[in-house]
């Protein structure tokens, strides 16, 4: 199928890095200096941030410096280059840290009044724990936050509202960003349908920051009711995956007229931390000199190189995290590195996910990841609303075929004969599996969501 005419403008217009419209003058990039550095100024200027930052570990983190030397490692220092002689962290081991020595872990490195701002975990799996910052911490935050949506295109000039609250979560910390960049802000907080509506037919914003769930109910209430409302100039997507999914995105793009990206962050590093540009071709890494980014193999967990095409799971170390600094963090996410330049200038690596390891499953020795399943239903609107869930029985990662899937669909196609046999032959020629679907109703599917759960265990 061709590209239309709207996209090839959208990307002819974003060759400078801005948004369609956008004839403001200001440098598109915020932090210039760090943002267009080759790899190996990226390099020094890491290592330099991290020959203080293992001091302070090694000094001040009872947590690390056990780790350290239980992983034999004694010298007194070591060179950001050979940091893969560290040991990973994990989830698991974090939670042991604040077990050790609650709330805030055996790994806060920071005297407890030097705390100034504590955000909590959403505890996806278990208690909620807390993330302590420091007054440096916070700016750091702000920093990274501030390349990363000003990366997305938002500048001073735009309205944002938004739907992240200011806490519990971190997603709170964009408020910060927001003013950072001088933008105006229209804060509404999650799951507020009204006031969103409310804004959009008043035309008091032109950016909405949002997960792409609610970007896409918003979206489908819109074409339902055939409203006509302000267009939109962004949507700017967070919080799960779908704002870089083609089905989801240009569904939402056509309904709000908006360029639709989509930005991605982890609490434990920085609330935001990857920010894809107007250009729409992968999120840029937006940490450099505040975070160091390995990639390993999904499975064996071996140094991978960081380039074009490569698959695998990323590794996060603080360089200047003081608080609550880790080190090879295990994200969790597995992401394909995007390959050429991008016309807007930086020349930090853009990736894009392609799920969590924790949703994955293997169908006959095949990876399969959640998200790619969105990508096949989304092509079957208007007759799906676009949400869909894998069932998953007992705890293994290996699914029989044929895979049993929940598809949402509106109360008029709920009786839709064909539609069924229709996604499973769309599954089967894509992803090659063989499925069964199951057509569920709106009012059945769970709450309209503001984030869809892509699994459900049973
Ligand atoms: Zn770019």
């Amino acid at each position: 199928m061709g590209r239309s005419v709207s996209d090839t403008l959208t990307r002819v217009e974003a060759i400078g890095g801005r948004l369609r419209g956008d004839a403001c003058d200001a440098d598109p990039i915020w932090d210039r200096e760090v943002e267009t550095e080759n790899h190996e100024q990226a390099l020094a200027r890491a290592s330099a941030a991290w020959r203080t930052q293992f001091r302070h570990l090694k000094e001040s983190s009872a947590f690390y410096s056990r780790r350290f030397r239980d992983a034999g490692v004694t010298a007194s220092q070591v060179d950001l280059k050979d940091i893969k002689r560290l040991p990973f962290t994990s989830k698991a081991d974090l939670k042991q840290a604040v077990d050790e020595d609650p709330p805030f872990g055996s790994n806060l490195c920071v005297p407890r009044e030097r705390v100034k701002r504590i955000y909590q975990t959403s505890g996806t799996s278990g208690t909620p724990s807390v993330l302590a910052l420091t007054p440096s911490d916070i700016d750091t935050w702000t920093a990274i936050g501030t390349r990363t949506y000003y990366a997305s295109g938002i500048h001073d000039h735009h309205s944002v509202l938004t739907t992240f609250g200011a806490g519990p979560f971190v997603a709170g910390h964009t408020y910060f960003v927001l003013s950072r960049i001088g933008s105006r802000v229209v804060p509404v907080g999650p799951g507020d349908t009204d006031r969103v509506l409310f804004g959009l037919r008043a035309g008091i914003f032109d950016t909405l920051m949002t997960t792409p769930s609610f970007a896409q109910y918003l979206s489908n209430r819109l074409e339902k009711s055939g409203e006509k409302v302000h267009p939109l100039a962004h949507v700017v997507t967070g919080g799960e995956p779908g704002g870089g999914i083609p089905a989801v995105r240009d569904h939402i793009q056509r309904i709000t007229q908006a360029t639709v990206n989509e930005v991605m962050g982890i609490g434990d590093i920085a609330p935001s931390l990857f920010g894809e540009c107007p250009a729409q071709m992968g999120m840029h890494f937006c940490g450099g000199g505040h975070v160091w980014v390995e990639m390993v193999h999904p499975d064996t967990r071996e140094p991978m190189a960081i380039e074009p095409g490569a698959q695998g799971e990323l590794v996060y170390t603080h360089l200047t995290r003081e608080a609550m600094p880790v080190v090879r963090f295990l994200g969790g996410d597995i992401v394909r590195i995007e390959g050429g330049p991008c016309g807007c200038g930086r020349a930090t690596f853009r990736m894009r996910i392609l799920g969590r390891r924790d949703d994955m499953f293997i169908v006959l020795g095949v990876n399969v990841y959640p998200s790619a399943i969105l990508a096949v239903v989304g092509d079957f609107r208007p007759r799906v609303t676009g949400r869909a869930r894998v069932v998953r029985p007992g705890s293994g990662v290996g699914i029989e075929p044929p895979v049993p899937i929940e598809v949402e669909v509106g109360d008029d196609h709920a009786g839709d004969a064909g539609l069924a046999g229709e996604i499973e032959r769309a599954i089967r020629s894509r992803l090659t599996f063989r499925s069964r679907i199951e057509l569920v109703k709106e009012a059945d599917f769970g709450e309209a969501g503001y984030k869809t759960r892509l699994v459900r265990k049973v």
